[in-house]
């Protein structure tokens, strides 16, 4: 680490400290050094990124560089920037993220940008997300749509109060509302009330959480990414339940790991009430949204 002796830290400016960091994460098996010694240097100066290269000689006071110094220690321990800043953008939205939550991942906009193109553009419409988390998707397509009113649900309390202060943050309140339920379970099924179903569930295998990056596996809440023995029982509830609160010609679209395209589509299928079962890839070119629309009554 950087020393804390005082002659040695007027050494410290940005640019070489960068370097310094950038090495450091490296040989912690850190995918992207450089953008993490960046992203936690600018947050702990309060500065841009851009701000860092436009300063780039100047150096660190001996304050910044402890307070720094805590941040790359946390990072070497592979817990994610998103943590440590507490922040997160997706879909242009900086969100607040806790452990307590998922946090976003740009794989997630496909989800969003399938969502806006199925319901194309009408004007009215009423939706309903399952574990929304931080509130991103929820949170994303209110922020594209003014007159969708939206409800949006999650097990944990904490998550709810978080997708909360996210929705005041960018003025949304008024257009989601959030509230604590496990999958379908607070939600009235007698009436088919919404347009749109839409969910990021926990879908990864039980055994194979373990595997993921330390990132993951040791720092992001396990509610949220176990899907079970098969990685699909969040997927099974949530397509077995939703059919009779969604309206007639009304979309459900699921979020699904690379290889539950069929799966998945077998679930929508097997029920009876889908058609237009599709899955979509994502921009790295793994199947990522599954999507049925209900068939009209009769
Ligand atoms: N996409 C996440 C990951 O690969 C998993 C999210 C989820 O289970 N919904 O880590």
């Amino acid at each position: 680490m950087p020393t804390e002796d005082a002659d040695a830290a007027k050494q410290w400016t940005i640019m070489r400290l960068l370097r310094w960091t950038a090495d450091y994460f490296s040989g912690h098996g850190i995918d992207t050094p450089r953008i993490d010694a960046e992203v936690l240097l600018a947050h702990c100066l309060g500065l841009s990124r851009i701000d860092l290269y436009l300063r780039h000689d100047q150096p660190l006071e001996q304050g910044e560089l402890a307070r720094f110094r805590e941040l790359v220690r946390r990072r070497a321990r592979r817990e994610p920037v998103a943590y440590i800043t507490g922040g997160k953008e997706f879909w242009s939205l900086e969100l607040q993220v806790s452990p307590h939550v998922l946090i976003p991942r740009p794989e997630t906009e496909l989800l969003v940008e399938q969502a806006l193109e199925v319901m194309g553009p009408r004007k009215e419409a009423v939706a309903l997300e399952l574990g929304t988390g931080t509130g991103a998707i929820s949170l994303a397509l209110a922020s594209q749509r003014p007159g969708w009113w939206i409800a949006a649900s999650d097990i944990s309390p904490e998550a709810v109060a978080l997708a909360r202060a996210n929705a005041v943050k960018h003025g949304l309140e008024g257009r989601v509302s959030f509230f604590v339920s496990d999958w379908l379970a607070a939600v009235a099924t007698t009436e088919p009330q919404f347009d749109l179903i839409v969910s990021n569930p926990p879908y990864i295998r039980s055994r194979e959480i373990g595997r993921l990056e330390p990132e993951i596996s040791s720092y992001e809440p396990r509610l949220a990414l176990d899907g079970g023995v098969s990685g699909l029982e969040c997927l099974t509830r949530i397509i077995s339940a939703a059919g009779p609160c969604l309206k007639a010609g009304g979309f459900i679209l699921l979020e699904i790991g690379h290889d539950q395209k069929d799966a998945a589509e077998s679930l929508f299928r097997d029920r009876g009430v889908y058609h237009q079962v599709t899955t979509v890839r994502d921009y790295g070119g793994s199947w990522r949204v599954v999507m049925g629309r209900k068939k009209d009554a009769g």
